[in-house]
């Protein structure tokens, strides 16, 4: 049985390129996660998602333990069988969604209490009751239960709290127990603060996990604040684990992350941008309601290998996007996931060639030249 592993075959600088292995298929890193948050890729069929060349989903836990429900979930065959996604999956915790979504929260050193944002029940979620979850869900890699403390914050509250994910990470460790195949990931905390960043670092790599994620970021401190703290974290955490950054990003933030040697990444964005009419090119961002496009029968990018792309004009993206109908939805998200996959893949090669630098070049200018004149 292949057990989890993790290799790195080439690095660029601090940017790195490689392969996670797990019994249910390959990750090739920097690897994208598309977020499949109700267990679904909202407007994708999970075979769509494959063809756009994503090897890993990520489910939500606080979503999925409130609806349908984590133990249905098990006694339907597990969250892969449930949603007909055969490949890796990667669900978080629960805890930053609990803080940012859910009504009435009360967090003490056990755990958080609190009501669901869809029917009002109560619940509460522990490291114990998370790692629970993450197995009914049969999760690929599990994530440590952390709490996020709400930027700005004073270094007093970013301390106190990232000591009690701490304690949470060790909980969370014992609790998930010995479960060959599957990875349990830790989460670095400390918001911007390198003192606060090492001392979190130190205290996860002395608990031992497959993989170390950089939490606590892509909550609203804006590009420059994230590479600040990018530009040490990363190093701080062992060089042959994948580092997960959290929640990103803009392309741009994802090539940032990987040229400080980020290996994964999720985000809702190209996703949630594909069902308000707001597609993501090698050009920048391309907003089809825009008026300049009902009589454009060019391709939203002539280069990209998409379906919308390949058969469809600017025009009728424009239309259906218009008249509200599902399929616009559909097109401008397998588009935008099909361009993050692309992007990635970019990146992988770029730095098994050595040729990072050259790539990210062209990345900017292209993305400063804007989009295509208007017929
Ligand atoms: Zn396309």
């Amino acid at each position: 049985m292949t057990r989890f592993s993790f290799s790195l075959t080439a690095t660029d600088g601090r940017a790195r390129t490689g392969t996670i292995s797990t019994p249910r298929g390959e990750i090739r890193t920097p690897a994208f996660m598309p977020v499949g948050t109700a267990a679904t890729v909202k407007a994708m069929m999970p075979e769509s998602v494959a063809a756009t060349g994503a090897d890993i989903l990520l489910g939500n836990t606080y979503h999925l333990m409130l609806r349908p429900g984590a133990e249905r979930v098990a006694r339907l065959g597990g969250l892969h069988k449930f949603m007909n996604w055969q490949k890796p999956i990667l669900t978080d915790s629960g805890g930053f969604q609990v803080m940012s979504l859910a009504g009435l929260r009360k967090l003490t050193e056990e755990g958080v209490r609190f009501s669901s944002h869809v029917d009002g029940s109560k619940h509460l979620l522990t490291p114990e009751r998370s790692m629970e979850i993450q197995k009914l869900l049969g999760s690929d890699i599990v994530m440590a239960f952390d709490e996020c403390p709400a930027l700005p914050a004073t270094d007093e509250e970013v301390a106190k709290s990232m000591r009690l994910s701490m304690r949470w990470a060790q909980r969370s460790r014992d609790a998930f127990g010995d479960r060959p195949g599957h990875a349990l990931f830790g989460i670095q905390q400390g918001g911007v603060t390198r003192e606060l960043r090492e001392e979190s670092a130190e205290k996860l790599k002395e608990i031992g996990f497959e993989g170390y994620a950089v939490g606590g970021l892509a909550v609203g401190e804006g590009q420059e604040a994230m590479f600040g703290v990018l530009d040490y974290a990363p190093g701080m955490l062992p060089q042959d684990k994948p580092r997960y950054l959290m929640g990103v990003g803009k392309p741009d933030d994802i090539v940032g992350a990987v040229e400080r040697g980020i290996d994964m990444m999720d985000c809702v964005l190209p996703s949630r941008s594909g069902r308000t009419g707001q597609a993501w090119t090698r050009r920048g961002q391309v907003n089809i309601k825009n008026a300049r496009h009902q009589d454009d029968p060019r391709p939203l990018d002539e280069n990209c290998t998409c379906p919308a792309c390949r058969n469809y004009s600017r025009a009728y993206l424009h239309h259906v996007y218009r008249a509200g109908e599902m399929i616009s939805g559909m097109l401008l998200t397998w588009h935008n996931l099909h361009y993050y996959q692309e992007l990635m893949a970019g990146l992988r090669a770029a730095i098994a060639e050595g040729e990072l630098a050259r790539f990210v070049a062209e990345f900017h200018a292209m993305r400063d030249a804007g989009d295509i004149e208007p017929l």
